[in-house]
């Protein structure tokens, strides 16, 4: 039996999903093998992209510097990304199957980060293929990413998380987004990352890619650095390394790590424990970092929460009123930021 997109579409948001758009597999004929939904299901004939709204108020507490806790696990990895996304997309998944055709659910991964194997059969990728997860979401024309290389849409701006269903129904694909519909390259985000990790346009540094006959580009973003600030080596925007570190004196805004090499860095001080001493009672590295890993499941933390990239960004988009969610209590960004020095002082 044949079911429209416009019925997924509508069972889709039936089950809490907010952003659902259709890819065809022919826009993903650039990808490379080990990021192309044909490397999972070799007969797939559509990416049905979808996602779910990131709360404004989910940032609330780290925009006043006052609670760290609601983002991770309401908006980040604690529920968004392990519950309340894969829930709606797995029923929508079986509503697929009910009608005979096969859906593969899938989590967004990170494709870097994958080992590399000899693959199984000849012909085919080795067992790590991950999707591009924001490339596809421009393939189905949720939106499109954004100077700060965030995923953009027309309703949220930069404020969604997104996963995806593989499946061999073929489905007429939506309209392509046009590239500089959503970001206008008011460099916002650059300003407000803390550790200098966006390029500004004027340096020239970015990645473009094209879709049919749209060209999409975006700033070659330093991941060493905006991983430093994100998951807790960033004393300007941590205040919990200024309680377990005095004496530090790390400008992450300078530091030329690796993406990998900045994971090891941060994920290691941030969720390693160390003995009790007079000095550091807490039994952790960082305490306040290893108490949000927790509130994230055991999964991913935001420390950063995307200051610039994020907030920036979405604030002055509402202001434009170039999204279509805006709040009648006025603009996000209400007080004077706070950033905090890099150097601890030892007291
Ligand atoms: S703040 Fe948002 S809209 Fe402005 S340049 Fe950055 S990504 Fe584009
Ligand atoms: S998450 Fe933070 S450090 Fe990374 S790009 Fe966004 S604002 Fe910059």
């Amino acid at each position: 039996m044949k079911i429209s997109k416009e019925k997924i579409r509508e069972q889709g948001y039936r089950l809490g999903l907010d952003l659902i758009g259709f890819a065809s597999i022919e826009r993903f004929k650039d990808a490379p093998e080990n990021m192309h939904p044909a490397g999972i299901f070799p007969e797939a004939k559509t990416v049905i992209v979808v996602g779910k709204r990131i709360l404004r108020g989910g940032w609330r507490g780290i925009e006043e510097g006052t609670n760290w806790i609601s983002y991770t696990y309401f908006d980040y990895h604690g529920l968004l990304n392990t519950f309340f996304i894969p829930e709606p997309l797995y029923q929508l998944a079986c509503f697929i199957e009910d009608y005979g055709y096969e859906a593969v659910p899938y989590y967004p991964g990170v494709p870097e980060t994958h080992m590399s194997v000899k693959p199984l059969r000849k012909g085919q990728p080795s067992p790590d293929v991950n999707l591009a997860i924001r490339i596809a979401a421009t393939c189905a024309g949720l939106g499109e990413i954004g100077w700060s290389k965030v995923f953009l849409t027309k309703k949220f701006g930069p404020r969604q998380r997104i996963h995806a269903i593989i499946t061999d129904m073929e489905i007429e694909p939506d309209e392509l987004v046009k590239p500089g519909t959503i970001c206008i390259k008011c460099m916002r985000c650059v300003e407000g990352c803390p550790s200098k990790a966006i390029p500004h346009i004027k340096e020239n540094k970015k990645i473009q890619i094209k879709i049919e006959n749209n060209q999409y580009e975006w700033a070659d973003i330093h991941f060493g650095r905006c991983t430093l600030s994100y998951h807790g080596g960033d004393s300007r925007i941590s205040p919990f390394i200024h309680k377990d570190f005095p004496g530090w004196n790390i400008d992450a805004s300078k530091q030329d790590f690796s993406e990998e090499a900045a994971y090891k860095f941060c994920w290691t001080l941030s969720t390693g424990r160390w003995r009790k001493t007079n000095e550091f009672p807490s039994g952790y590295i960082i305490e306040g970092h290893a108490m949000l890993q927790k509130w994230g499941e055991g999964g991913s933390y935001g420390i950063c929460g995307s200051r610039g990239c994020m907030r920036s960004c979405f604030d002055y988009l509402e202001q434009r009123k170039n999204v279509e969610q805006t709040f009648k209590t006025g603009k996000f960004i209400k007080r004077k930021r706070w950033i905090l020095p890099y150097k601890v002082s030892r007291k």
